[in-house]
């Protein structure tokens, strides 16, 4: 069994236009990627860009205060907001008459940003939303987020934090080439609790030599931190990535899918038993502490993406164009370096797409079924113009639901918690 993470910023599909597609009034969000990191972890697929050189070997190393403040200079923190705030105006003519609920720096690292530059960037789009913002959330990794970066983000206008530990385990940190220890995601978690905003934190689990037991411990650990969110995402080989090169040659060690399966459970039992709804398949919120943000990216809401590689899905007219900005920092720095584009998504971009109607139901139908909210076909179909129901997918659907593997209340479709293992196939029959 594995379930895989899928990733919030949306799959491919067929290059073509249509003009039936209704502008969506939906609230939207707003994606931030900074793309530096200090090194590179051997399973991430992630757009990132080491800092730090990795040891002879390929560990990650880990780095004293003072190296890691010399390659943290070596981000051009101004010039990338610059950039981004560049990007930012040409483009924000597409959130006119468009609420904005949630901002998320992503990468990356961006607890690597100066708070100060990071501030320039959000206050731009503080001032965009007006009053209809409501989560501003920024990634970090705890080397780099202690309680002097956290109170400098906090006063910049940060109301969230997501926090990578992955593992409290000292040789599974190795193994998954972090450049932290235990002891910094401790601090980093505690200093984001203890400024009083939000937090969640990362986990991985499904890793070679961890028992469901081992995975448990590290979850009772990490929620004596004080997050009130938790994402626990199965490991998942990435083919473009040093594990998927080692996958391939078959030296990468991985836990067997029973006990992947049995983990989810144990972890499931623990979390919704201390009080945590499991409301996505990988993540865990007490009352009131969901990622809106993400849930904006479940429900199908459009979301303008800016920066080095990020992703957007925005409706411009009767259409929706889902479009990846330049890869390189180079590239991205010298096209919003010093001017801005003077048609918004005209300019040459790394990826550019029209989403058909059909397009966009399948990815909802991908997202949305992985919620304990599910998914709402019939709107679904009603804000892309086409009826979903074609003639494959009712059947599909019959077929799940006599299986007990889909469930279907008015018009609303969900997958019963207890089949949340079987998602992928569920996925599959309705795309
Ligand atoms: S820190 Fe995060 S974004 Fe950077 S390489 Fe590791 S997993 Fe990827």
């Amino acid at each position: 069994m594995h379930i895989p993470h899928v990733k919030s910023n949306g799959q491919g599909g067929a290059d073509s236009t249509d003009a039936s597609a209704r502008p969506d009034p939906a609230p939207l969000g707003i994606y931030v990627h900074f793309p530096w990191c200090l090194t590179k972890c051997p399973y991430c697929d992630f757009l990132s860009v080491p800092l730090a050189p990795r040891a002879a070997g390929g560990e990650a190393r880990a780095l004293s205060g003072a190296d890691e403040r010399e390659v943290r200079n070596k981000v051009p923190h101004r010039a990338y907001a610059d950039a981004v705030l560049r990007e930012l105006r040409a483009r924000q003519d597409v959130l006119v008459g468009r609420p904005i609920r949630s901002v998320f720096f992503g990468g990356g690292t961006p607890s690597l940003w100066e708070p100060e530059e990071l501030g320039r960037v959000l206050e731009a789009l503080q001032e965009l939303a007006g009053g209809s913002l409501e989560e501003v959330t920024v990634e970090g990794n705890p080397s780099s987020l202690d309680e002097r970066q956290v109170e400098g983000l906090v006063a910049v206008g940060v109301q969230r934090f997501s926090v990578g530990i992955q593992s409290l385990d000292a040789g599974r940190l190795a193994f998954l080439g972090r450049a932290h220890d235990t002891q910094e995601s401790e601090r980093a978690v505690r200093a984001a609790v203890r400024s009083g905003r939000r937090v969640s934190a990362d986990l991985i689990y499904g890793v070679h030599g961890q028992s469901p037991e081992m995975a448990l411990e590290e979850v009772r650990g990490v929620l004596s931190f004080g997050p009130g969110h938790l994402s626990a995402y199965s490991l998942t080989v990435e083919d473009n990535t040093r594990f998927g090169s080692l996958h391939r040659r078959g030296r990468l060690p991985l836990l067997q899918d029973d006990l992947v399966a049995e983990t989810f459970w144990l972890l499931h039992e623990e979390l919704t038993g201390r009080g945590f709804e499991h409301y996505e398949i990988s993540n865990y919120a007490l009352p009131g502490q969901r990622s809106l943000h993400n849930e904006g990216y479940w429900q199908g809401n459009d979301y303008l993406g800016l920066g080095v590689g990020a992703v957007g899905t925005v409706s411009l007219g009767g259409s929706r164009l889902r479009y990846k900005n330049h890869i390189s920092v180079e590239r991205y720095l010298s096209a919003y370096g010093s001017s801005e584009p003077e048609a918004p998504f005209d300019e040459e971009l790394h990826e550019r797409e029209w989403l058909t109607p059909e397009i966009s139901i399948g990815e909802s139908i991908l997202l949305g079924l992985r919620t304990k909210a599910g998914i709402d076909l019939d709107f679904e179909g009603e804000r892309r113009g086409v009826d979903p129901w074609t003639p494959e997918r009712t059947e599909a659907a019959a077929s799940l639901e006599a299986q007990g593997l889909l469930r279907r209340d008015g018009t609303r479709l969900t997958i019963p918690e207890a089949k949340w293992m079987l998602a992928d196939r569920v996925i599959r029959e309705l795309y």
